[in-house]
């Protein structure tokens, strides 16, 4: 009887080192130093494949989409609509229908308020979010239920910045119409736990949306798993152009829901007092779309997948480990905010110095060639939930090292020298 051997699965491991060859960005020098990019959360850097995908659009086969009947508008649309299926293989949505593609986070999130919201939410409704929101996830849902006169709820942070989900489970006691929550904080890098959550909130009736802004660049992300029903994210925080993003939502709710903005595109019928509209998910995107950012997204989505995700996750959790052991040992004082088990953490480290204001340490670290970001993170309601005006942020992708936050460390070191007395 033969014997079936299988070769054992090796994970595959990052090198970020040879990965930084790919992102011409990073061989400059800031202030006479090499540029130590420590802001990816705000926006990542970009490799050169994908640089040359909008390049090449632009270049050589720059077209309207969807109308054309030329040879190169026609090159255009199949390149439009093979994004959408490298953006949908990527989050393992099972149709590209399911993929909307939008300028960013916030503008699915939006999308999702106003259609989804503006019909489904009323007077008395409630929706709970957390105390961890980015504005962007809380903000459209503050103008929604102020309009319909409905009412939002947020599930508490401990003071190390995880979610308290034995209050999460009395507030569904309320019966919420849709809980809307981050995937990942992009201040303290908490890991929120979606499949959890979502089974909670489904049973109970709510629909879940996910705020997968800080999830997607960083760890695999798999929506089927995950059961939420609404998930959004940016393209530029996961190597992709500025201006691309998307909203993933199953097709029944999608077909369920009203046009978000109107115009051309998402038509398929108009009368001077009546239209007809076009199937989803074009129904959703209304006139010219940022073709050639779609398209440097799709190759940023294959690129990721070329690196693999759990490699990513790996490598960023390894530098989230290293960050939070280096920081407390060698910057006296500082203090650091989120959980301290890397197992729940993304690579983000947001901190203080004692009696310096963030502004000032990021100013003295750019003159070391340091990027990072400093203030509220657009998460005031959290900064007050801790008592903190502003912080600090460093923060990782797949290029960064431990010998940037070898450079960090140094550079504090000069912030606090400078400060001193
Ligand atoms: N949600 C989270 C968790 C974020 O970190 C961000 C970006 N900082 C957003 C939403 C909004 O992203 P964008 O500005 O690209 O719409």
């Amino acid at each position: 009887m033969a014997v079936e051997t299988s070769e054992p699965r090796v994970p595959r491991v990052l090198d970020p080192v040879a990965l930084r060859a790919d992102f011409p960005i990073l061989r400059q020098a800031v202030h006479g130093r090499p540029l130590t990019y420590l802001d990816s959360a705000a926006t990542s850097q970009k490799p050169q494949v994908v640089i040359d995908a909008v390049a090449d659009y632009y270049r050589d086969y720059n077209a309207n989409v969807h109308r054309g009947i030329y040879q190169i508008a026609e090159q255009a649309t199949a390149a439009y609509e093979a994004a959408r299926a490298q953006v949908a293989r990527f989050i393992n949505a099972p149709h590209s229908r399911e993929v909307v593609f939008a300028r960013n986070a916030t503008e699915a999130i939006n999308l999702v308020a106003y259609s989804w919201g503006r019909r489904n939410i009323g007077r008395g409704d409630q929706i709970i979010l957390t105390e961890m929101e980015h504005h962007a996830n809380l903000v459209p849902w503050q103008l929604l239920v102020q309009e319909v006169d409905g009412d939002l709820e947020f599930i508490p942070i401990t003071d190390e910045g995880i979610l308290r989900l034995d209050v999460f489970e009395v507030l569904l006691r309320l019966r919420p119409k849709l809980v809307a929550f981050t995937h990942v904080s992009n201040t303290l890098g908490t890991i929120n736990p979606v499949r959890e959550m979502v089974e909670m909130a489904h049973a109970v009736g709510a629909l879940v949306l996910v705020d997968g802004a800080q999830a997607v660049p960083h760890s695999p992300v798999d929506v089927q798993a995950l059961g939420a029903d609404f998930y959004a994210f940016s393209g530029h925080k996961m190597l992709g152009p500025m201006g691309s993003g998307a909203l993933w939502a199953r097709t029944e709710l999608l077909e369920a829901m009203p046009p978000f903005l109107s115009g051309g595109e998402m038509i398929r019928e108009v009368h001077l007092r009546r239209s007809e509209f076009n199937d989803v998910p074009w129904k959703f995107e209304a006139g010219t779309p940022a073709v050639g950012d779609a398209i440097g997204l799709g190759v940023a989505t294959e690129y990721l997948l070329d690196v693999g995700m759990d490699a990513v996750r790996a490598h960023e959790r390894e530098l989230v480990a290293y960050a939070l052991d280096v920081l407390p040992r060698e910057v006296p004082g500082i203090e650091l905010y989120g959980p301290l088990d890397p197992d729940v953490r993304a690579g983000v480290v947001s901190f203080n110095l004692p009696d310096v204001h963030p502004h000032d340490v990021a100013q003295v670290l750019d003159r070391h060639g340091i990027a990072v970001r400093a203030g509220h993170h657009c998460t005031m309601p959290l900064h007050e939930r801790l008592d903190l005006s502003a912080t600090v942020r460093a923060s990782f992708s797949v290029y960064s090292t431990t010998a940037d936050i070898d450079v960090l460390v140094a550079g504090l070191k000069d912030v606090q020298r400078v400060f001193a007395g």
